[in-house]
């Protein structure tokens, strides 16, 4: 018999091993195995079991060893591997990689064992001097306790507790001692509160449902709630649960939530762990000692058995969607995974992605809907600032701040409130404005701005390569005002020093956090009021609750929209509705202002008035007539080489190539937003087809027949996010 291994070796190739007949009963589909590679020993993970004829045209080497009879995969898990690794043309060994932690396999992973000293009950203890008997009926007392603290405790050494087992009244054995994330945190236990009627109707139609759960609920609507019902139904059925967050949400806050409620069953899985840490978690739920997984995206590929449940939270949020090979979508693959295991999926957003919300009227999905907030606390109220109107009534054209908006951070500085001013701007990429009459020059074809690069001074399209030399005037207006980059954060905090000479502002952007300040000095300062105002990029929108602030202003909401990305106005709303979700939480009332030169914008109005259906229908009419996702899919080639001449050269030629095949349309191959990261030039081809499928067979025929040289590096991004 023989075995197919697939080895971290980052080669796209499957080894055969012969299995011993020593193994044969015991070798199992999914089991880590150790088999000779060259002249040393590797690890890898068994994943079929058969006699292959043309295998054996060479002489295969035998299975050196089982590191551990308990399968690492069971079949399901393989299999959705196996659809990963088709869907995202990535080799599967590298799906597994990031299916398993690296801590759990590393040969010199194991449990922590310490040494433990046990009482041995009704020991005669007759042989025994007066302060050994005075330290056993301590141990007796104590019931026993870990060498260490417990030398500590009674001020004595190892040498005299091993002299006391030696007489027999206590025992020294090795023993695994946990090490647990939590370890140290008092957690008060919390009880299921009473169901509003809209979220105990949201849970049944989770328990109910064949089909994946979209449930679309606002900011504070009680969707934790609903899920820690859900899943306190599938334990009391004696199956499991995954609980999927954005890594940027898995706070101690957040896991404290289900710890709270679940306690010792539930098993927390993030980076932040230490090796061993993330080695006792991940053997808590293979065990099945863990029935509640916590975790970023990586954590869908947790090993729960029977798995009832699984929660994607935030499920429109970019980090679920892993950059690096494979670059899988989290959230689709928890979708994949209920379909094979049968257990059901949950994707909450106050949000969705444009993709699940249409597939809600595919009827792929179920909707399930939390309109109101679950608490006390009140929705704050939404300004929308026109700016082009603010300049004619007491403000000033092109200003920073509008009047309004002063005004009202004056009130919150006068009552000693506090206020977030965001600007949302990504760095890198820089569209062409014109100071005059706002208008942003941009492909007609593709409806997206241009991106300006410096290097050959052209406006570039993103989406399909087009490009037009800089013009030197507003193709609008005419008037020599163009300019290439928005207002950046320390332009914003200046003017509004100017402003308010006596405010104590706090500054956090990429430049701010990585100098003197951490994030978390900067927004543990704030929350102490050692600051009136916070001001700073989208980084500060996310997961947030400040108790005194009672006004946040977003000062260009359509910077956000004048990305080169069709996901821009996508991205947009979410920013906002979240924004305007953050300020009024607690029990002062809140305000969100908004500020705008394009105050007819439909996803500006659709955020400012919390119309998230409305966005969506006038949004994906907008992707429909430009054939973007959800209609298409969009995938990404991307190459890298520190050549620049010969990157552009097969950049250019896989384009070309792949216009030959039909059903792809293929954008002209350019140099990407970030033209050169590392040292490295990097190019790009975007390409759109109504088969994913389809665009992954493309690519595999393309790297058969034109692999690339050894100093380009080629990859696919299919349903990409990235387009930077
Ligand atoms: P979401 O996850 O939708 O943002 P949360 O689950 O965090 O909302 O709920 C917001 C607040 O409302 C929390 O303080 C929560 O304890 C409270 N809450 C949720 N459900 C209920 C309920 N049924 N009754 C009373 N308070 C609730
Ligand atoms: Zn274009």
């Amino acid at each position: 018999m023989l075995v197919k291994v697939a080895i971290d070796l980052s080669l796209d190739r499957l080894f055969y091993y012969e299995v011993p007949a020593a193994l044969q009963k015991k070798l199992a589909i999914g089991q880590l195995l150790s088999v000779p590679f060259g002249h040393q020993q590797k690890r890898g993970f068994a994943l079929a079991l058969g006699d292959w004829p043309e295998a054996r045209a060479h002489t295969l080497k035998p299975v050196a060893e089982i590191v551990d009879a308990e399968p690492f995969f069971s079949p399901q898990l393989l299999a959705l591997v196996r659809q990963i690794a088709a869907y995202t043309a990535s080799p599967i060994e590298s799906v597994l990689r990031s299916a398993v932690p690296a801590a759990v396999i590393r040969p010199n992973a194991r449990p922590r064992e310490l040494l433990f000293v046990d009482p041995v009950p009704d020991a005669p203890c007759a042989a025994l001097t007066a302060r050994q008997q005075w330290l056993r009926d301590q141990i007796v007392r104590l019931g026993g306790g870990w060498m260490r603290p417990l030398c500590d405790e009674l001020k004595t050494t190892p040498a005299s507790l091993r002299a006391l087992a030696a007489k027999g009244v206590v025992t020294v054995a090795v023993r695994q001692k946990r090490r647990d994330p939590l370890a140290g945190r008092r957690l008060l236990p919390t009880q299921p509160l009473p169901l509003n009627p809209e979220q105990a109707a949201a849970r049944e139609r989770i328990l109910s449902s064949e089909k994946p759960v979209l449930l679309f609920g606002i900011t504070g609507s009680g969707k934790t709630e609903v899920y820690l019902q859900a899943i306190a139904a599938e334990l009391a059925a004696g199956r499991g649960a995954i609980v999927m967050v954005p890594e940027i949400a898995l706070t101690p806050q957040t896991v404290q939530r289900f710890a709270a409620r679940f306690g010792d069953r539930v098993a927390v899985l993030h980076s932040a762990l230490s090796e061993g840490e993330r080695y006792d978690e991940w053997h808590r739920i293979r065990s099945g000692a863990a029935r509640v997984v916590v975790g970023p995206r990586s954590a869908v590929f947790a090993p729960v058995a029977n798995l009832g449940l699984i929660v994607v939270d935030e499920e429109h949020d970019p980090s679920y969607k892993q950059e690096d090979l494979p670059r899988y979508n989290g959230r689709d693959v928890a979708v994949l995974r209920g379909r094979l295991e049968g257990a059901r999926v949950v994707l909450g957003s106050a949000t969705p992605s444009l993709e699940s919300w249409s597939n809600v009227a595919k009827g792929k999905y179920v909707l399930a809907e939390l309109p109101r907030r679950a608490g006390a606390a009140l929705l704050p109220r939404v300004v929308l600032v026109d700016m082009n109107e603010d300049a004619q009534t007491g403000g000033v054209r092109g200003a920073i701040y509008s009047a309004r908006l002063l005004d009202a951070i004056r009130l919150r500085l006068d009552r000693g409130e506090q206020t977030i001013l965001f600007l949302n701007r990504r760095g890198y990429s820089r569209s062409v404005e014109c100071t005059a009459c706002g208008h942003v020059v941009g492909c007609p074809d593709c409806s997206l701005p241009y991106t300006y690069h410096q290097a050959d001074d052209c406006c570039r399209c993103h989406i399909c390569g087009g490009w037009i030399p800089t013009p030197s005037a507003c193709p609008a207006c005419g008037a020599r005002a163009l300019a290439y980059r928005g207002v950046g954060t320390q332009r914003a905090e200046a003017a509004l020093k100017k402003c308010f000479p006596a405010a104590r502002i706090l500054r956090m952007d990429a430049d701010s956090t990585s100098r003197r300040h951490s994030h978390d000095d900067i927004l543990g300062a704030f929350r102490r009021h050692e600051a009136d105002i916070l001001l700073g990029t989208q980084m500060i929108a996310k997961g947030l609750d400040f108790p005194n602030v009672t006004l946040v202003g977003v000062l260009n909401a359509d910077s956000s929209l004048n990305q080169p990305d069709f996901r821009a106005a996508e991205r947009t709303y979410q920013l906002l509705a979240q924004v305007a979700g953050r300020a009024g939480r607690a029990e002062l009332p809140g305000e969100v202002y908004i500020q705008t030169y394009d105050p007819a914008s439909g996803t500006i109005r659709a955020a400012a008035r919390g119309s998230f259906a409305a966005f969506a229908e006038e949004e994906l009419k907008v992707r429909a007539s430009f054939g973007y996702p959800p209609y298409r899919h969009l995938a990404v080639i991307g190459l890298r080489s520190k050549d620049l001449r010969r990157v552009g050269d097969w950049a250019r030629m896989y384009a070309a190539s792949l216009r030959k095949v039909a059903g792809l349309e293929v954008s002209e191959a350019m140099p990407s937003v970030i033209e050169k990261a590392e040292g490295e030039y990097r190019w790009q081809i975007v390409v759109l087809s109504k088969s994913a499928a389809q665009i992954v067979k493309a690519w595999r025929w393309l790297a058969e027949v034109r692999p690339p040289p050894k100093e380009i590096r080629a990859g696919l991004d299919v349903d990409a996010y990235d387009l930077i």
